[in-house]
């Protein structure tokens, strides 16, 4: 079977080319115009970035991308889906507002801004998969809804699945509330009440009441009330609040192939995946940390797999940036080229599981060719 392409352009410019054309060029050698576009409402599904965290992908790249959606005659908009977590973009009002202030709007990008799951999360089409885990995925309406769906990626690390890549950003990022909720609620928390100093930092951010003081004054999670969004691991300050990522990474990356299954049925698709500020944590994150590597480039495939695929391969074949959180315990190994850098970052997270059942259920292949441009 003929390898899926994953067209590559790293990131050399001169005054005659600079990255925008760069990346148009990217796409026309990908083959963008193949997509029947006309007339067509065509989603952009892009994660705007929590404000503060400025690793997200700059927003003068989804205008080259508008521009050239409109173009070929489609009708194209920006959207992503509300948060599980209480951040500030967890309902339709606050997500316009911060992609606005993260440079997401109609003056700088061309297009409107239209959040997928609507105010409060819960506007949805359930489309049915029948996949091992997810027999129905809730789907944000406005991606359910769309005729075409191009996802840009930031490509970069991720805590609870090793990396996050296309297929995080369409399982993941195109769920509503609940299908968020329903991907994660395997990955729930428990607190070390010896290691809880009672600060009530979590009890403050915990956006489903799951979190309650013991008879000791320690903080307790009330597991029916708890969906596993993990804010409470990140706003502890001394670590106490701990989840058994191993299991929970390994289910949580095979439902969200489930959903990418679902995000992309029945629609003509084109994944680009941005690998700049290859940051260690997810850009839901009010802050970013140090990249694991230096910018590598812009890839781009009708694979998300395959593109996915390649992503890591580009990354672990990199050297790392000292200072990065990979030298915090790694600076004896070296550069660490060729070894699985989100291992080392995230070592209790299985990215693999996800490839593969992402393969074996027909979303793309892992078997790629690199085209570099
Ligand atoms: S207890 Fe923690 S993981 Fe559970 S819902 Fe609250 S903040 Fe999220
Ligand atoms: S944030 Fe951590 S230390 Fe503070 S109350 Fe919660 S579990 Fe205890």
């Amino acid at each position: 079977m003929e390898k899926s392409k994953v067209f590559f352009t790293d990131l050399r410019t001169t005054p005659k080319l600079n990255l925008l054309d760069k990346l148009e060029k990217l796409l026309e050698r990908t083959g963008i115009e193949n997509i029947d576009f006309k007339d067509k409402l065509t989603a952009i599904k892009i994660h705007f970035g929590e404000p503060g965290n400025l690793a997200y992908i700059r927003p003068n790249y989804a205008a080259k991308l508008v521009h050239i959606v409109k173009k070929l005659g489609g009708k194209p908009f920006l959207t992503d889906a509300n948060t599980l977590y209480s951040g500030r973009r967890s309902n339709g009002v606050d997500h316009l507002e911060s992609a606005y202030e993260n440079g997401f709007n109609p003056l700088a990008t061309g297009c409107h801004v239209i959040i997928a799951d609507g105010l409060k999360g819960v506007d949805y089409r359930e489309i049915k998969i029948d996949q091992e885990l997810c027999k129905t995925a809730k789907i944000g309406s406005a991606i359910a809804e769309s005729d075409i769906l191009i996802s840009m990626t930031h490509f970069k690390g991720h805590e609870m699945t090793g990396f996050g890549g296309t297929l995080k950003n369409l399982g993941m990022g195109c769920a509503s509330v609940g299908g968020k909720l329903e991907q994660h609620s395997t990955s729930k928390p428990n607190i070390k009440a010896e290691k809880c100093i009672s600060c009530g930092q979590c009890l403050k951010n915990c956006a489903h009441d799951a979190i309650v003081w013991d008879e000791n004054k320690k903080a307790k999670i009330v597991t029916g009330n708890c969906v596993g969004c993990g804010q409470c691991i990140v706003v502890c300050p001394v670590g106490a609040v701990r989840v058994l990522w191993e299991a929970a990474s390994e289910l949580l990356n095979k439902k969200i192939a489930e959903y990418t299954y679902a995000a992309i049925k029945g629609k003509q698709c084109l994944h680009i995946s941005f690998i700049m500020n290859v940051s260690p944590d997810c850009d839901c994150w009010n802050s970013n940390d140090v990249p694991l590597v230096p910018d590598i480039g812009i890839a781009a495939s009708f694979d998300p797999v395959a593109l996915d695929m390649a992503c890591v391969d580009l990354v672990n074949g990199a050297p790392i940036i000292y200072g990065s959180k990979l030298t915090d315990s790694h600076h004896e190994h070296g550069d660490l080229i060729g070894e699985d850098k989100f291992s080392h970052v995230h070592p209790n997270t299985n990215w693999r599981i996800g490839l593969k059942h992402a393969e074996k259920i027909g979303v793309g292949s892992m078997e790629y060719q690199l085209i570099k441009i």
